[in-house]
């Protein structure tokens, strides 16, 4: 069911704690996590607790959450000091686009300069 947490999912998985990774934040809602292979000095990546396939999904489903997601983001931005030289927040979707996870989270990249438009 949308939103229930799927066995075969990754994120979940992180979510659940059955699969390690370096989280730099939690809340109520929210999981933010160092990327496993970061694409910028910072490479966070802001997941929601529940699980839904993309950022899309998501905001339509549970619209709170999605908010929750980029208030995340923009403190991580803060924590990591990425804010005065610019940073991402970037969401994949679909294969086509590069989403390799299907389980929606916020890329959050910063720390060097950024390319426009991306590739
Ligand atoms: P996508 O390509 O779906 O937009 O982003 C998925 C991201 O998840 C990729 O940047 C990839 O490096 C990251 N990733 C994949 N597997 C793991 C993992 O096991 N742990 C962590 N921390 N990141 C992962």
């Amino acid at each position: 069911m949308a939103g229930e947490p799927q066995a075969d999912c990754l994120f979940c998985k992180i979510v659940a704690g059955s699969i390690p990774a370096t989280v730099v934040r939690e809340t109520e809602t929210t999981v933010a996590f160092r990327d496993i292979n970061p694409q910028a000095p910072t490479h966070v990546l802001v997941i929601p607790k529940v699980h839904y396939a993309d950022g899309a999904s998501l905001a339509a489903a549970e619209p709170a959450v999605a908010a929750d997601i980029l208030r995340e983001a923009g403190q991580v931005a803060l924590d990591e000091k990425i804010v005065d030289h610019g940073y991402r927040i970037v969401f994949n979707t679909g294969s086509g686009a590069g989403q390799t996870v299907f389980h929606a989270h916020a890329h959050v990249l910063g720390g060097r300069g950024l390319q426009w438009p991306p590739g």
